[in-house]
């Protein structure tokens, strides 16, 4: 069963466009933005539209042609920021915090995307 959806959740107030957001591209199924405290010089998240809690949730439950037009996004961040060995750039980190021991902080699915420095260990 799909966890519960909080539709006052920040994300879900930016997709309304209650919120402001430094918006770096969108397609019908999917929103990439700058996030407000970057983690590196480019760190972008991507959101799916629908109300989706977690990953899980999304990878479970999202149509294909949402699962398609959010990956298809995640590539296009990557070109556009120029970060992915194939823009020429030195590579990247995508990561999502899920539940509790992910210490996820916004209950809406969303992938960071981090670049343009050296990462350091990932687990912590
Ligand atoms: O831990 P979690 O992956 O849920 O982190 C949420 C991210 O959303 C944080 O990196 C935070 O800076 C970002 N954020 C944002 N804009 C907001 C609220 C949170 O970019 N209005």
């Amino acid at each position: 069963m799909a966890p519960a959806y909080d539709d006052n959740n920040i994300f879900a107030k930016i997709l309304r466009g209650e919120i402001p957001n430094d918006t770096v591209a969108q397609n019908d199924h999917a929103l990439a933005f700058r996030d407000i405290r970057p983690q590196a010089p480019s760190h972008v998240l991507v959101i799916p539209k629908g109300r989706y809690v977690s990953y899980d949730d999304f990878a479970a439950n999202a149509s294909d042609a949402e699962i398609v037009g959010f990956t298809r996004l995640c590539a296009q961040v990557v070109a556009m920021e120029g970060i992915g060995p194939e823009s020429g750039g030195q590579g990247f980190r995508a990561i999502t915090n899920t539940g509790e021991h992910g210490v996820q902080e916004v209950p809406h699915f969303h992938l960071h995307i981090l670049g343009g420095r050296l990462m350091g260990p990932m687990l912590s």
